[in-house]
């Protein structure tokens, strides 16, 4: 089957009894990519990525890797390598027996195997002289590191990653989000990793894939995902986020108590037709009666959060909807809680959904 996709899912459904957990999935894996699949836990993440890597297998559809069928083959013999969240590695081996296992299963000799063990302790910035440590005596960060020093000993095409960092704590988690990152950058390996959080995808991905019940509900870089997500799913789930429910006619948006300007012509939505109006909070501006926005609503200002470089201020409008707004610490609004303010933002830094 011609493809130029490293890794193709076609019509992939999984069935658990009369539950299906994956509803013929298409996916088109580019090589060398980092790809991350994100949602919300029971979506079906850890069950895709299961039959990726020969676990499990596929109840119909096909999986196709550079064009041959794979969906048959027996995961020792698929050239992929999966990261678990709890690390799996030998608490009694040291750390180079543990780099070295996959090694040792293919019959590769000790002298080889061992510098190959040494190649990844550099590779992972870890010390050469941890080959011989004991594998209890090593930090969390460490053992995270051997254990991907472990994933890429037997030198896979594909590395599946499903959600490794969950466990540690978060400073850990953001070293390790950008240690992952500078590896694929350096190995030019293709990462397939899934996450529950938008930003640990955000930080490392070249293209995230939205899974909701068993379903992609958009598959895009991570800049439109935070831009133009196509569903309200997938807005909400990306953050904080504005969204108003308008109504097109007549070239323009009315509804959720909006001022429209009359430079802000839309046409995306005919005349009637339902939609919602999103603005992330980092585009809404506090304004006054001079200020001239595309779009403005009133409203009186409930609380301001510290969010440490950032301010977050929630908006009550007069029809009742809260509203979130965000500045730089730098760029604090000086507004009192509870008084009367303003808001606007311009029509460029909008998105119109096609949904309620
Ligand atoms: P995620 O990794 O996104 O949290 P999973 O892929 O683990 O979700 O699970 C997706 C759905 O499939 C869940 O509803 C889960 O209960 C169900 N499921 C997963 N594995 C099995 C199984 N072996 N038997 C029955 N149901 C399963
Ligand atoms: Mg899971």
């Amino acid at each position: 089957m011609a493809s130029n996709a490293l890794l193709r899912l076609q019509g992939v459904v999984k069935t658990f009894g009369t539950f299906t957990a994956l509803h013929g999935v298409d996916l088109d894996i580019n090589e060398g990519e980092f790809f991350t699949i994100v949602g919300p836990s029971g979506s079906g993440k850890s069950t895709m990525i299961r039959l990726l890597v020969g676990m499990d297998e596929i109840t119909d559809g096909a999986i196709w890797l550079r064009g041959e069928r794979i969906d048959e083959t027996p995961a020792n013999l698929r050239p992929t390598c999966m990261v678990f969240q709890s690390l799996a590695l030998f608490p009694h081996m040291s750390v180079g027996q543990n780099i070295e296992f996959p090694l040792k299963l293919r019959n590769v000799a000790p002298a080889a195997r061992k510098a190959r063990a040494l190649e990844l302790l550099d590779l992972l910035h870890l010390p050469r002289n941890y080959y011989d440590k004991r594998i209890s005596q090593c930090s969390g960060g460490e053992r995270q590191r051997v254990a991907l020093a472990r994933a890429l000993a037997f030198d896979p095409e594909i590395l599946f990653f499903d959600e490794p960092l969950s466990a540690l704590d978060y400073r850990l988690r953001k070293t390790l989000e950008k240690e992952l990152k500078d590896l694929h950058h350096r190995t030019g390996k293709t990462f397939v990793y899934i996450t529950h959080s938008l930003e640990e995808a955000m930080v490392m991905s070249d293209r995230i894939a939205i899974m909701k019940a068993g379903r992609f509900e958009q598959i895009a870089v991570a800049d439109d995902i935070y831009s133009r997500p196509v569903s309200r799913f997938v807005a909400e789930f990306m953050g904080e986020v504005n969204l108003f429910e308008v109504t097109g006619g007549a070239g323009t948006l009315t509804g959720a108590g909006l001022s429209v300007g009359p430079e802000a012509r839309q046409t995306e939505l005919a005349d009637g037709e339902e939609g919602l109006l999103m603005v992330r909070p980092e585009y809404v501006q506090f304004g006054d009666a001079d200020s001239h926005f595309d779009y403005a609503i009133s409203g009186r200002l409930l609380e301001e959060y510290a969010l440490g470089s950032r301010i977050q201020y929630e908006v009550e409008t007069t029809d009742g909807q809260i509203i979130t707004v965000e500045k730089l610490r730098e760029d604090r609004a000086s507004v009192r809680l509870g008084s009367d303010v303003t808001l606007g933002f311009d029509a460029a830094n909008t998105h119109l959904i096609a949904e309620r």
